[in-house]
Formats: C-alpha cells, structure tokens, sequence
C-alpha cells in the first residue's frame, strides 16, 4: 500500500486481537509502529516480534496522562508520528437497561469514548506540534450502527465515536488530516470471548457467524487489512467513513419480510 513505508504509527489495543494484527500489517508495509496497551507485558512481547523497529508502551488510553506519555514516547524513539490507529476498547458488562449502572455506564465511555477523543486531539495536537499532516482511523463497531437492549453502555459508546469520527473529519479536511473509521462484526478475540453467549449454550460464534453473508467470522487480520487501506494514500480521497468490516452482516435484515 502506497504512503506507510517509514511511516510511524501509534497502535492502541495493540496487546491482542484487532490492534496486534494491525501492528503486524503497519510493520509488514514498512511502518515503524508504538504499540499501546494497559497490558504492559504483552504489548511489549507484541512490539518485539514486529519485523521493523517498533516500540511497545504501557499506558491508559482514557487518562490524558496516558495520552501524554505514549505519544512523547512515541516522539523521543521516532521523532516523530504520522498515524494513528485509536482501537483499544472494552465490552462492558452485559445486563438489561434497568440494571445497568450509572457507573458500569461511564467505565465503558471512558475507555471507549473519552480515550478515543482523547487520542484523536492528541493526534492532532502532535500534527501541529510537528508542522505535518497525518492519517487516522478509529476502531468502530457493528454497534456503531445498531441497538442492543443487553449491551447498551456499549453500542451506545461506538455510536458516539462516529460523531468524533465526523467531527474531527471536517476540522482535518483543510489541514490534510483525514480521519476514517472500521466497524468490525465478529471477531474472535478476548473482547468478543467477553460478551455473553446468546445462543443458550450452543456454539455462539458460529451461530452468529453462519446467519452472516459471508457465513464466517472474521479475523484480526481481515480488519487490519482494511485498517492499513485507509491508514495509506490509496484512500487519500476518503475522509469521515465508517466502513464496515463484517462479512455482510450489517446489511442482512433483522426483521422477517
Ligand atoms: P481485545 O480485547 O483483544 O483488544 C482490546 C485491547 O484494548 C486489549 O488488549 C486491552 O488490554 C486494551 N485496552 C482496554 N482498555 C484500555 C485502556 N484503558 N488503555 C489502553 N488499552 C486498553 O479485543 P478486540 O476485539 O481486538 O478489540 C479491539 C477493538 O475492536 C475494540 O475497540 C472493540 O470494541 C472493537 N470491536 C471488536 C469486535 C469483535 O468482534 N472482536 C467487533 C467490533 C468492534
């Protein structure tokens, strides 16, 4: 892919799942990337294995402290940074709409929310700082586009990144800053092996992943794929998308004719 070659690129969630294979795609194109995570020994082990120089750092994205220090790390190793893959998220706990807690609430949209709206005006407080232009994408969600009574503080949560997601879009536009959006379905990771299982026992990732167009689940890798497109000068001309990455599962319909 044209433009991530020599590259740096920020990674956040990037201990496992989603965020590790787009480390591993960045690199394989040639970028050098800083990989963010709470999981201190596992981002590390994950920035080591990468096939160019990369870096891996301990930090909590929703604390502007965290911020802070990942992007400062960032700069003292590269000098730099070009590219920002804000996609560390938590599922929150499942529970219907009257037990959901005001607190459980507002755990799901620090991590979720603030720490994608921090790390996007970080980025672009580090574009200025540097005098350059860069790209960013932002780890969306199925449930940026649909209700779920069970998982509410979620859905709710990857809605409102779509509203970051357009308005950091305009604001980047005339500054050469595009900033784009993934809406994964099914992936098998940690964070889906969170959420509960709907089929009363049954094999709920195949269940879910058989009534898709495409009839499987999908992997890091098919994400980070996408990732790295938008991340790259073959999407120069899209800005504000959110693009989804769900074998089709987003345009099946949920009600019978
Ligand atoms: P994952 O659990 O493997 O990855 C999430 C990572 O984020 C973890 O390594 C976790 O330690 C990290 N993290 C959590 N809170 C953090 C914090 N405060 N600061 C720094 N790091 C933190 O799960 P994943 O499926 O790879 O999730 C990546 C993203 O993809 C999430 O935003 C998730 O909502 C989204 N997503 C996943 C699916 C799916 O089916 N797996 C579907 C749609 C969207």
């Amino acid at each position: 892919m044209r433009g991530l070659a020599g590259k740096v690129a920020v990674v956040t969630g990037a201990a496992g799942g989603i965020g590790a294979a787009t480390a591993h795609r960045l690199a394989s194109e040639g970028a050098h990337v800083v990989a963010v995570d709470l999981d201190e020994e596992r981002v590390r082990k994950v920035a080591e294995s990468l096939p160019t120089e990369g870096l891996g750092v301990a930090a909590d994205v929703s604390a502007e402290e965290g911020v802070d220090a990942y992007l400062r790390a960032a700069a003292d190793r590269f000098g730099r940074v070009d590219l920002h893959h804000l996609n560390a998220g938590i599922p929150g706990s499942f529970a219907a709409l009257p037990e959901l807690t005001a607190a459980e609430f507002d755990r799901v949209m620090a991590v979720n929310v603030r720490g994608v709206f921090l790390g996007v005006r970080g980025a672009f407080r580090r574009y200025a700082a540097q005098g350059t232009a860069g790209n960013i994408v932002i780890t969306g969600s199925i449930g940026s586009l649909r209700g779920s009574a069970d998982l509410l503080a979620y859905q709710t949560s990857k809605h409102a990144v779509v509203g970051i997601l357009k308005g950091a879009a305009m604001y980047g536009g005339p500054l050469g800053v595009r900033v784009n959006a993934v809406a994964p379905g099914i992936v098998p990771t940690d964070l889906f092996a969170a959420t509960p299982d709907v089929t009363g026992g049954k094999d709920d990732m195949s269940v879910r992943a058989s009534s898709t167009p495409l009839r499987r689940a999908g992997t890091g890798d098919d994400v980070a794929g996408v990732v790295a497109f938008l991340l790259s000068d073959d999407a120069a001309y899209m800005t504000g998308e959110l693009v989804s990455v769900d074998g089709g599962a987003s345009i099946v319909s949920t009600v019978r004719p």
